[in-house]
């Protein structure tokens, strides 16, 4: 199995939503690892059709407030 992933493959990967594994399209997918580093968040799938690892980086896009602030 190759090491890495081509832009292709990351492409469809990101653009179906992360629902199939990028090597070999399973939807057979677990999250294994989380973490979230200042503003980045990172997470591991594996997959367990062909035991795939692939890591998901997620970047900060928004910020809502949910509690008003005191006066
Ligand atoms: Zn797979």
């Amino acid at each position: 199995m190759a090491n890495e992933l081509t832009t292709q493959q990351k492409a469809l990967y990101i653009q179906r939503n992360g629902v199939n594994c990028p090597v070999c399209e399973s939807d057979d997918l677990d999250v294994i690892h989380e973490e979230i580093a200042a503003y980045r968040a990172y997470r591991d799938n594996k997959c367990h059709s062909c035991g795939a690892v692939f890591t998901e980086t997620f970047t900060m896009t928004d910020v809502e407030l949910s509690v008003t602030p005191a006066e």
